[in-house]
C-alpha cells in the first residue's frame, strides 16, 4: 500500500517573513493528517531555514526547488545537495517543466541532480510532462515515458524506490486546466508500466507517483483516487493555506 504524498511548489514566492506565517497557518489545518500521509512544503532557497523553524515538530518535510549536481565549487549561484541538508531539507523537486522550459534543464541534467539527491540522502522528486503540442500530436507516451527513461536513467531498483515522480502535463500547469482523472490515470499507468520494465514490478508498484497541474480542492479527491495515482505536486493551490490543507485531506 503506497502513502499518499502532497507536496507544495510554492516557486519564486514567499520570502522568509511570509513563508513563515503561511506555514503557521497550514500547520494547525493539517495537524493529525501527517501520520498517514506524506505532506511536503518547498519554499525558495532563502526562505528554507526560516521554514525550517516553524516546521519543527509539525510532521510537515521541507524540500527545495532545484540543486546542482556537484558538491561543491565554481558554480555561481547554485545550491548542492550538501547545502540543501545543511538547510533542513529532506526533499528536492528535480526537472520541473518550468526548468526545462526556462532553464535548459534537460534528462541529462535532471539525471546528475537526481544522482546527487541521493547521494546526499535526499529525497527526490523527478517531474515530466507533456506539452500541449505534444499532447495534441498524439506523443504523450514517447515525450512521458521518454523523460523517465532518460531522468533515471542507471539509477538501481533500490536507488530508484527512493524516488517520487510528479506527472505534470505541461498544458495543465498553472492554466486552470487539468487533467480529467482518466487522462491522468492513463499516463500513471503507462509511467508504472516503464517503470516496471527499468526497476522491476516490486519496485514500481512501491514507488510514487503524485500528479500536478491545476489540482484544487475541489478535483483532488477524483484525481487522488485513482489506482496509479499516490497524490500531488501543488502549485498556485499551495499558496493559500486553506486550499492546501483541503487537498491534503483529499489524500486521506
Ligand atoms: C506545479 O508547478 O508544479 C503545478 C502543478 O502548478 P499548478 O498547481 O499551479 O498548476
Amino acid at each position: 500500500m503506497r502513502r499518499k504524498f502532497v507536496a507544495g511548489n510554492w516557486k519564486m514566492n514567499k520570502a522568509a517573513d511570509a513563508a513563515v506565517a503561511l506555514i503557521e497557518a497550514i500547520k494547525p489545518l493539517v495537524a493529525g493528517l501527517t501520520a498517514d500521509r506524506d505532506v511536503v512544503v518547498c519554499p525558495p532557497f532563502t526562505s528554507l531555514s526560516a521554514a525550517r523553524t516553524a516546521l519543527a515538530g509539525s510532521g510537515i518535510g521541507l524540500g527545495a526547488q532545484n540543486l546542482h549536481w556537484e558538491p561543491a565549487g565554481a558554480y555561481t549561484g547554485e545550491i548542492s545537495a550538501d547545502m540543501l541538508l545543511t538547510s533542513g531539507c529532506t526533499h528536492v523537486i528535480l526537472g520541473h517543466s518550468e526548468r526545462r522550459q526556462y532553464f535548459g534543464e534537460t534528462d541529462e541534467t535532471v539525471n546528475r541532480k537526481l544522482n546527487a539527491a541521493l547521494k546526499a540522502g535526499l529525497a527526490p522528486i523527478v517531474c515530466v510532462g507533456e506539452t500541449r503540442q505534444e499532447r495534441e500530436a498524439g506523443r504523450i507516451e514517447a515525450v512521458v515515458l521518454g523523460q523517465i527513461s532518460g531522468s533515471l536513467q542507471g539509477l538501481s531498483p533500490a536507488q530508484a524506490a527512493l524516488v517520487t515522480v510528479a506527472y505534470e502535463p505541461v498544458w495543465a500547469i498553472g492554466t486552470g486546466l487539468t487533467a480529467t482523472a482518466a487522462q491522468a490515470e492513463e499516463v500513471h499507468a503507462l509511467i508504472r508500466g516503464r517503470l516496471a520494465a527499468l526497476f522491476g514490478a516490486e519496485v514500481a508498484s512501491a514507488m510514487r507517483i503524485q500528479y500536478g497541474g491545476s489540482v484544487k480542492a475541489d478535483n483532488a479527491a477524483e484525481l487522488f483516487g485513482q489506482a496509479n495515482i499516490d497524490g500531488g505536486l501543488i502549485g498556485g493551490a499551495a499558496l493559500d493555506a486553506a486550499s492546501f490543507a483541503a487537498i491534503v485531506k483529499a489524500a486521506g
